[in-house]
């Protein structure tokens, strides 16, 4: 849907799910890289890295794969909120937020270290903070991307010998291509607990050199000189800080329990940061809105694999997912379980399948004052499961939303029954050749006003009309919000200006080819027919019969919609001949 950002090894897109609308970040490895096996095996061990972890402050990988000939990407969470970098922009942090983000930071590394990975380029640019379950500034890390596995490579090298990391944040035994261990990360860290507290680097250098120099040698300034610092803070950060790794604290848990100390002793305590995560806190919607809750208690049935079926509590339940307590043995991440939902507002259980995506175990449990359980996607959603799911997600949640003025209920959902036959273009009252961004902002527009609707009734079957029409609409964006679905929707209706726009949005070379073979396959005259228009087009274009070449090219493209060189001549010559006599 849009670029989110570009690093070192690849450039992150926000991505929508085209059936059951959920958001992912999609990150392709850089397309120049792609050539050398080591760093695509490299990028791929990010992912894998990241999934062995699996721990809810890392940013959650969902599949990797690769676009032929040569598109390397992964999916990953979403994350929306800021990372710390643009936070501290405006100085130090608050201490008891500085002192919670660290406080996660070492709990996810710990995991992480105690499965073989160290991450390598711990920075604030790294971390994001995202607002989940109603906590705010929960902590995301990502960019796994030169993390090693420990014991993988004794020596902790990379094979190119070359220096990675960040210069601000390298540890000295990372500045001179020393062996890497978790006590790498402790440094860094300590780096970014010295520029939290402080809101200022404890080495600023002129150039990398010295700044290597700087961490090998000189001795970090004494936080509480620049800031007003606690002294147990203080003492934590020297201590990361150490030069010589043997001096620093062993592990981040150890970290963790010199930085609690600090927190113990903050003047007026904070109220816990995560009240929302406290089971008497009811259930939050999974994924952003209003953390307004009312109890509502859905019980499920969850038949994993050949297990017997387990009834548990819906702590959350969302359109796309729920997560389900339980003190049980965990079924395994990605496994499918079958689900029924019991709820007083369904005639009948409701049966679904799910896909298991996130553990919490017992100890993350206590740790994050959560209950236990698991989080579920849910997988192969009928259209009447989709409205059942929005009616019961609903019931958990006050109605916030109010009809937009103006927007009369029933004179909408006229409007849009007239239309709903008709084509998705036609549907959301976009031009053929509508740009994504117009797309995206009239499927916007008209589920907000559908939702109203749903939400607060102006009459008694307004539910269950918005309800239909937000199907509908699910199709149409489904068909025509992503490039990827739209290609393939424009090119089987021959409208060769939708396919020119996706082309313009970026859809990938390889996927063009696929699509088209796949369409001259399935249309045995296609092919020739196209090339018979082709050929006249090029005639009346020598003859100087621009409307003839036109009308010749039309009809190629109703052909072969996917045939780019004759899309790119048919669109120039649409532009018309003043661009200049001689053609390009
Ligand atoms: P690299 O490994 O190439 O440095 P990063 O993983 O750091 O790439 O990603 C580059 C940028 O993309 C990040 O700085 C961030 O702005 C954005 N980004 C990365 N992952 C996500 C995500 N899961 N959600 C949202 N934005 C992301
Ligand atoms: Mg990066």
């Amino acid at each position: 849907m849009r670029l989110l950002g570009r690093g070192g090894m690849g450039t992150v897109y926000l991505a929508e799910h085209p059936v059951i609308g959920s958001r992912v970040a999609v990150k392709f490895l850089h397309e120049a890289m792609a050539a050398d096996a080591h760093v695509v095996s490299r990028f791929y061990d990010e992912a894998r890295a990241v999934n062995l972890i699996g721990h809810e402050n890392i940013v959650g990988i969902y599949d990797l794969s690769v676009l032929a000939p040569g598109r390397f990407y992964y999916v990953m969470e979403y994350l929306d909120g800021e990372t710390l970098a643009e936070r501290i922009r405006g100085g130090p942090l608050d201490p008891a937020i500085a002192l919670d983000v660290l406080l996660q930071l070492c709990d996810a590394l710990q995991c992480a270290h105690e499965r073989g990975v160290v991450h390598r380029d711990l920075k604030p640019e790294n971390v994001f903070l995202v607002q989940l379950r109603g906590r705010r500034d929960f902590v995301k890390l990502v960019d796994f991307g030169i993390a090693k596995l420990r014991d993988a490579r004794a020596a902790g090298r990379t094979e190119s010998g070359v220096i990675v990391g960040t210069p601000e944040y390298m540890a000295p035994e990372q500045c001179e291509d020393g062996p890497i261990d978790a006590r790498t990360d402790v440094y860094a860290l300590g780096v970014i607990a010295f520029e939290l507290a402080t809101g200022r680097l404890p080495f600023v250098g002129r150039g990398v050199a010295p700044l290597l120099l700087a961490h090998l040698k000189t001795p970090p300034p004494r936080p509480s000189e620049l800031a007003p610092v606690s002294p147990a803070l203080e003492r934590a950060i020297l201590r990361a800080l150490e030069k010589d790794p043997g001096a620093r604290f062993a592990d981040m848990a150890a970290f963790a329990g010199a930085l609690r100390a600090a927190q113990a002793q903050l003047p007026a305590r904070t109220p816990p940061p995560s009240p929302a995560l406290r089971p008497a806190a009811g259930a939050a919607p999974l994924h952003g809105g209003p953390a307004a809750a009312r109890e509502v208690a859905i019980e499920a049935e969850v038949r994993a694999g050949g297990a017997a079926s387990l009834s548990l509590a819906v702590r959350e339940l969302t359109r796309s997912g729920a997560f389900l307590r339980t003190d049980e043995a965990l079924p395994p991440l990605l496994s499918r379980v079958r689900l029924s939902l019991a709820h007083p507002s369904l005639r009948a259980p409701l049966a679904l399948s799910a896909e298991v995506v996130r553990h919490v175990c017992g100890a993350e449990a206590a740790a994050w004052r959560m209950d236990p359980g698991f989080a579920v996607q849910f997988v192969d959603l009928a259209p009447a499961d989709r409205a059942a799911l929005a009616t019961l997600a609903d019931a958990q949640r006050a109605p916030t939303a109010v009809p937009p003025a103006g927007s009369a209920g029933e004179p909408l959902l006229r409007t849009l029954e007239a239309r709903a036959s008709a084509s998705h273009y036609a549907f959301l009252a976009v031009p053929l050749d509508a740009e994504f961004a117009d797309v995206r902002r009239a499927v916007q527009g008209l589920r907000d006003a559908l939702e109203a609707l749903r939400i607060r009734p102006l009459a008694a079957d307004h539910p269950a009309r918005a309800n239909a029409l937000l199907v509908r609409l699910d199709a149409a964006q489904a068909a025509l919000a992503t490039p990827a679905a739209r290609l393939a929707h424009d090119a089987e209706r021959g409208n060769a200006l939708g396919v020119s726009r996706c082309l313009a949005a970026g859809v990938p070379r390889a996927l063009l080819d696929a699509r088209r073979a796949e369409l001259l396959r399935a249309g045995p005259g296609r092919a020739a027919e196209a090339s018979r228009q082709r050929a006249r087009a090029e005639v009346a274009r020598k003859l100087g019969n621009a409307g003839a070449a036109l009308a010749a090219y039309e009809a190629a493209l109703a052909a072969d919609p996917l045939d780019v060189a004759t899309l790119d001549a048919y669109l120039a010559l649409r532009r018309g001949p003043r661009r200049g006599p001689a053609g390009r």
